[in-house]
C-alpha cells in the first residue's frame, strides 16, 4: 500500500534563519511605514495567508483587499531571495540534521510518495529550499498561500498527490511530519498520522499535550522514523500499531517499566516523575 509522506518546511526540513519573517517585515514596511510588524503576533505553524492577513491588520487596522494582499505577496517574494541569501551568508540557514539521508532513503522506497505540506506560498517554499539541496525531492504539495487553516492546506496536499498518482489515498496512508502542535492538530483533524521533529520551532509541552505518534529530535537516526512509517520492523520485536520513540528520561523509564511507549498527560507526567524520584532515593 502506498504511503504518502507530507513534510512541513520551516523547522522540519530546514531552519531558514527567519528569512520569511524578515521578508514579511520588509514588505509591510514598504507598504505602510510600520517596522518589525512580525513582533506583534506568532507566525510559527500558521499559513502564509493567515500570517499576511495578520501582518496587514496589525499595520493598517483592517483586513487587506484582494489587490492589497496580492501586492503584499509580490513585495514579499521580491525580497525573500535576498533574505535567504543573507541567512546563508550569516550562517543562520541550516538543514535539519540528517534530512538529506532520510529523504534519499525514502525516495528509493517504491511504495512511498514524498510531498510538501507547508504554510508557505508555493513560490516561497521553493525559494526557501534553494540552498538546502533537497528541493528536488518535492515536485508537488499543499501550500498555505490559499488557505487560512492548516487543515485545508493539508487536505489540498493529499488531493494534489491523488491527482498526480491517479489513485485515491485513504487517511491511514498519510504521514505528516512537522515541528509544531499545529502540524499535529491538522493531521489529526483528518485522521492522518503525525510525527514531530523536536529540533524545529515547536514548544515541547504543547507538542506533548497534542500527542503526536512520534517525537524525535531530528533525522540523524532514521530508524525510529522508518519504524513509525512501517518501513522497518521494531528490532525489539514488540508489535504495536505505531512505534513511539520515548524522548525524555521520564518516558524512557516509563517505557522500561511498562513496555509501552506512550505520551503522558501533564498530570501523569508529573506523577511519573515523582515515582521515579522516589524510587531513586529508596535504599536497597
Ligand atoms: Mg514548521
Amino acid at each position: 500500500m502506498k504511503k504518502v509522506i507530507l513534510f512541513d518546511v520551516d523547522g522540519t526540513l530546514v531552519k531558514a534563519g527567519g528569512c520569511g519573517l524578515k521578508a514579511l517585515n520588509r514588505a509591510i514596511l514598504s507598504m505602510s511605514g510600520v517596522d518589525d510588524i512580525c513582533s506583534q503576533f506568532e507566525l510559527q505553524g500558521s499559513t502564509d495567508r493567515d500570517n499576511f492577513n495578520n501582518a496587514f491588520k496589525a499595520a493598517f487596522g483592517r483586513k487587506p483587499s484582494k489587490k492589497e494582499f496580492t501586492k503584499l505577496k509580490e513585495k514579499y517574494l521580491e525580497v525573500l531571495p535576498e533574505e535567504v541569501d543573507k541567512a546563508v551568508e550569516d550562517g543562520r540557514y541550516e538543514n535539519i540534521k540528517g534530512v538529506e539521508n532520510f529523504l534519499k532513503y525514502l525516495s528509493n522506497c517504491s511504495d512511498v510518495f514524498l510531498a510538501l505540506a507547508t504554510g508557505n506560498f508555493e513560490e516561497g517554499a521553493h525559494l526557501k529550499l534553494v540552498p538546502s539541496g533537497i528541493s528536488h525531492y518535492f515536485s508537488i504539495g499543499g501550500f498555505g498561500g490559499d488557505y487560512e487553516r492548516r487543515e485545508d492546506m493539508l487536505m489540498s496536499a493529499v488531493k494534489n498527490v491523488e491527482k498526480f498518482i491517479g489513485e485515491k489515498i485513504q487517511p491511514p496512508q498519510v504521514y505528516v511530519i512537522g515541528d509544531t502542535e499545529k502540524d499535529v492538530q491538522a493531521a489529526k483533524a483528518h485522521g492522518y498520522h503525525s510525527g514531530i521533529v523536536m529540533d524545529g520551532f515547536g514548544h515541547p509541552e504543547r507538542l506533548r499535550s497534542n500527542a503526536p505518534e512520534i517525537i524525535v529530535d531530528n533525522f540523524s537516526d532514521i530508524l525510529p522514523w522508518l519504524m513509525w512509517l512501517g518501513l522497518k520492523k521494531d528490532p525489539k520485536g514488540v508489535s504495536r500499531g505505531s512505534y513511539i520513540c520515548p524522548d525524555t528520561p521520564i518516558e524512557h523509564a516509563y517505557y522500561g517499566m511498562t513496555g509501552v511507549g506512550s505520551f503522558l498527560s501533564k498530570k501523569d507526567f508529573n506523577e511519573m516523575e515523582k515515582m521515579i524520584k522516589k524510587a531513586k532515593h529508596r535504599k536497597p
